[in-house]
């Protein structure tokens, strides 16, 4: 179990679900994402109209999921969550979107793992709001047009790439999220040592920001962890001291990286010379999918610039050389 994986479990289900901003004032960093936002949101409701369809895409943890509902919140409207493995058959769509009130959300999560035939549903959902269905089988069977409510989809996605392109074009906003910077996280860590009333200096909060690879939901659970271990070992308030020793013990580094990271760099340096190194053969000496790798592992080490992306494989960079202490050779 990564402290830093982006993945979610139900516990930490319950926990981010009070963490979660619920207006785009309350929404930290991404300030373009949030000023366009504030724009569309204040000119839809200006024209009574249901917002234009968005996608949200950018790596996991980084608040998709919390966006869409502030959209949501600051539409005035109710959102419906699901996501695109949840959805089976084209009726569980069609269930779904007859259910919705004027102006409503619909998100999507994972929106790239629809399945075809439910997104050729979705594509007249979407631009028509209405809805083809079949009724009947055989000979009988005919295509029955049902009319639904104006309501606005919200698509989120780690791949946006992996979306078709005539569901992409069905967009009318598309909005990248990135990493958060230092100063953005530190803000979320003491929004949210307020929230649960731990006490956490600045400093404090800024060294667990700078390990949290940009992603507000390992700098929660960082949060949580060392909030843990300043009740236990101190008085409970979190100090530069007790949050090092803390994330010391985490085996989180000053990078954000941790041993699955070192496993992965340091692999590629010792067996392969830093590279390039295919994607399946990463994938293999870390027993991982290929796709996480792409996914999760991966998109922070190019961002830090200790991986990168050549035509023929992935390439460990001088800076990750420097960072482990392993002479760097020119090629
Ligand atoms: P995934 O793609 O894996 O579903 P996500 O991008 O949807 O992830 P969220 O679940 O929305 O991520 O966010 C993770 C946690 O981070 C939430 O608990 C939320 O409290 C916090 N969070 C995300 N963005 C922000 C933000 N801008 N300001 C404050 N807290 C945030």
């Amino acid at each position: 179990e990564r402290v830093i994986s982006t993945e979610v479990s139900e516990f930490d289900e319950r926990f981010e679900q009070s963490l979660r901003p619920q207006y785009l004032s309350q929404y930290i960093g991404q300030d373009k994402v949030k000023n366009n936002l504030d724009i569309f949101v204040k000119a839809a409701k200006m024209r009574k109209e249901s917002l234009d369809h968005v996608l949200l895409y950018g790596p996991p943890g980084l608040g998709k999921t919390t966006l869409a509902a502030v959209i949501a919140n600051e539409m005035e409207v109710n959102i419906r969550m699901t996501s695109g493995p949840a959805i089976e058959r084209p009726g569980d769509l069609a269930a779904i979107v007859s259910s919705l009130e004027p102006g409503d959300v619909l998100f999507i999560d994972e929106i790239h793992r629809l399945n075809r035939s439910i997104e050729e549903v979705l594509y007249p959902a979407m631009e028509d709001f209405c809805l083809d269905i079949v009724v009947g089988k055989g000979p009988s069977a005919r295509s029955v047009r049902l009319d639904l409510p104006p309501f606005t989809l919200i698509g989120a996605t780690t791949r946006a790439g992996a979306l078709s392109a005539p569901l992409r074009d069905r967009f009318g906003v598309l909005l990248r999220l990135d990493y958060y910077d230092n100063q953005a996280l530190t803000e979320i860590v003491s929004r949210s040592a307020a929230l649960f009333d731990a006490e956490i200096d600045h400093p404090s909060a800024g060294e667990i920001a700078s390990r949290s690879r940009g992603t507000p939901r390992i700098a929660n659970r960082l949060l949580k962890r060392v909030r843990d271990f300043a009740q236990v070992r101190g008085n409970g308030t979190i100090s530069i001291d007790t949050a090092q020793e803390a994330l010391e013990l985490l085996q989180v580094d000053a990078l954000g990286l941790d041993h699955i990271d070192h496993k992965l760099l340091i692999g590629m340096i010792e067996r392969f010379r830093g590279g390039p190194v295919g994607l399946d053969t990463i994938a293999a000496s870390i027993g991982e999918e290929s796709t996480t790798i792409e996914d999760v592992y991966e998109p922070y080490l190019l961002q830090i610039g200790f991986l990168q992306r050549t035509p023929r494989g992935r390439v460990v960079t001088k800076l990750a050389y420097d960072h482990f202490n392993y002479p760097y050779f020119e090629e």
